[in-house]
This record gives C-alpha cells, structure tokens and sequence, in this order.
C-alpha cells in the first residue's frame, strides 16, 4: 500500500486529517482487504477508494496450507508478472511470523538453496516487501473465526528470512524496517524484526548504525574457509574473518546478541571436527554470551545433499556446548508446503 500516495489524494479531494488516521488503522492494523469494508467512510468516498487504489501490489496466485497448521506459502504475482514467495508460520498456537522476501530470486548462488538456483531476478520495493505483511494480515483476518477460534490471531514477528539476500537490496529493505516500525502504520516494535545475511559485513555494520535493535541473523554454516569458499560463494569476498571484524563492530555497537545459523549437511560439515572448529572461530569473535547458534536440518531442495541424521545433529549440540557454545536444535517448520527456509523458488 502506498500511503503517501492516498494521503496525497485525500487531501486533494479536501478530506480532513482524522480522515487519514482512520484509513492508516483499517489497513495497517485491521487488515481490511477493501475499503468497502471501513463503514466509518462515506459509501461516495469508500468507492472513490477502491476505485482508485489498490490496497496490495501484489495479487495472490496460490495459496499452500500445511496440514499442521503450523505454516502457509503464498505465491503472489507482482504487477510487472514476476512471482514472489512468502510464508507465515506459527512456532506456537496464536503465535504468528511472517518470512518476507525481499527479492525476486538471489543472486548470492549458496549451493544447498533452492532461490540461489533460480539466479538473480529483481529486487523488490519496499511497499512490495511490507505488503507481504499486510497480506497475511489480511489472510489471518479472513480464517480467524473460521478456523483457530482463539482470540490472538496476530503477527508477532517479522523475520527477512525469505527469497533474496536483504543486504544487497538495503536502500528498499531499510525502507521497509522503517515503514514496519512507523507507529502510525505497522507500529512493530524494531526487536520484533529479525535480518537474516548470508554474510555481507558491509552490510551487517549498516544494520548495526541504522536499526541497532532490529535481530540480526547470519547463515554461516561453515566454519572453515575452503568449505565455506566452496558452498557459498560470497566467502570469496566477504571470508570468515571479515565476517569476524564485521561482528566484533556489531558487538560494539549494539551488545545485542546474534543468530548463527548452521545447516547440518552429512558428512559436509557436521562431524565433530566441524563443531570443534565452529566452536573455536565463535570463541575467537569473543562475547560469546551474545552469539547463539541455531542447528537446522537440511530441507531437500534438489536432492545434491543430505541432511544429518537425528544422532549426529545431537551429538554436533552436545560438542558445541562442551566447546562453551550455546545451541538449539531447530525443528524445521514448512518443508511440506516446500516453504521453508532454502525452499523457497516459484519455478
Ligand atoms: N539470503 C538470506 C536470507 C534467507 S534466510 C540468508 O541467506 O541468510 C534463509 C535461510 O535458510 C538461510 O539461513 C539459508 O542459509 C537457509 N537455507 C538455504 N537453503 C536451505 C536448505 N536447503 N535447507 C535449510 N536451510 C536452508
Ligand atoms: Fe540467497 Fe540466502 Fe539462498 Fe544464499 S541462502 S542463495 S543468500 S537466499
């Protein structure tokens, strides 16, 4: 939605101020999907507005609900017939987050992720990137009676966790952590948004001077350079140590503690070596309090690799905090519905 536009618009058509406010809190905070629906407007000025905006720049072209429940995948097709992916998940009953994208595909070509495979497309704007949000929203808004009947049915959470690496799309991406966080739209509290980098250091001290309480995450995975070299092609330009001094800064800045996501892959990168060696280069970042790593499980996506099995993932923890590191196994949520992380590709 593109408020700075229909606010430019009410008030060439000489509407008041208090106009304004109470369209902002039926679209951001209701989650209206027409302005037919806000009953406090004029019916001249309610068809005004559907005639002339349009609430989602996106429309919706399938829509996969995991049996669970526990997570939903949109395909939305943009204006300019490019598609984007989406998901919403609940970690726990009521409990909702939404994984937005911020690029059509991705240019960073990780090996083990399905977006890296479909290359590099376009970045999105950040209206495209919030009406994620205002899409489930919407979404939540039209099942909640009908399905949950529990009373809290909103979004908590806001992970960039999606397609496309968010720090090579920062002047829309930081966009959009402000308009999540405008209180007079979104009003989401900035420790409510999480960024997830493949490991751009650059990009991690921007995050840190600009929403030093937004969550940062970064998808490691590897702790060794020519593994990492090998399976993540921006360890060329961005290496292990630079990622170092890039969190050192963060640390710094922030005393916020970080997310380091590891993907066990067999025989890749899960053997005891590999967590003694992940345990080492974490130390060697110091305030080690601060950094918590995240084992996920690998979500198949072309079948080149595989995960590690239930023991090994156990026992990879069991090295780590023997190592003085702290660590959570994390149950994958969405591979059903092909939405979750590294899944995500709309061909
Ligand atoms: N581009 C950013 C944001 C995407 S987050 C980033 O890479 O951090 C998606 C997460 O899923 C990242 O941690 C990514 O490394 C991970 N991922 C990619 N492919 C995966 C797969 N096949 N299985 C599990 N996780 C995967
Ligand atoms: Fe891009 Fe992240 Fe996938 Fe790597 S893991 S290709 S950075 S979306």
């Amino acid at each position: 939605m593109d408020i700075e536009k229909l606010e430019k618009y009410l008030g060439e058509i000489g509407e008041k101020s208090f106009r304004i406010k109470q369209i902002r809190k039926a679209v951001f905070v209701d989650g209206i999907s027409s302005f037919e629906e806000i009953s406090t407007l004029s019916k001249e000025l309610r068809k005004k507005l559907d005639e002339n905006f349009k609430i989602l720049s996106f429309s919706a072209e399938n829509i996969l609900e995991a049996k669970d429940g526990q997570s939903v995948k949109a395909l939305l097709e943009l204006s300019d017939g490019n598609f984007l992916e989406t998901v919403l998940i609940s970690p726990k009953p009521g409990d909702w987050s939404v994984c937005v994208s911020t690029q059509v595909g991705c240019a960073m070509g990780c090996r083990f992720c399905a977006t890296g495979k479909m290359g590099f497309k376009r970045n999105l704007t950040a209206e495209e990137i919030t009406d994620q949000v205002l899409f489930w929203r919407q979404y939540l808004n039209g099942i909640k009676n009908l399905k949950f009947k529990i009373k809290n049915c909103d979004i908590s959470n806001v992970v960039y966790m999606g397609m496309g690496e968010p720090f090579n799309n920062w002047k829309e991406v930081s966009e959009s952590i402000r308009i999540l966080t405008n209180k007079d739209l979104f009003a989401f509290g900035s420790r409510s948004i999480s960024v997830s980098t493949s490991g751009i250091a650059e990009g991690i001290e921007k995050l840190a001077s600009e929403f030093p309480q937004v969550n940062l995450a970064i998808s490691l995975h590897f702790a060794n350079d020519k593994k990492r070299d090998e399976f993540m092609p921006v360890n060329k330009k961005d290496n292990l140590e630079s990622l170092k001094i890039a969190l050192q800064k963060y640390f710094q800045k922030t005393k916020r503690k970080v997310f380091v996501e590891y993907i066990l892959l067999e025989d890749a990168n899960d053997t005891k070596e590999d967590a003694q060696e992940l345990a080492r280069y974490l130390k060697s970042i110091g305030n080690t309090h601060l950094l918590h790593v995240n084992l996920i499980g690998y979500n198949t996506t072309s079948g080149d690799f595989r995960s590690s099995s239930g023991n090994r993932t156990h026992k990879f923890k069991e090295y780590l905090l023997l190592g003085g590191i702290n660590a959570t196994i994390r149950k994958s949520l969405g591979e059903e519905i092909k939405g979750a992380c590294g899944q995500l590709a709309t061909r």
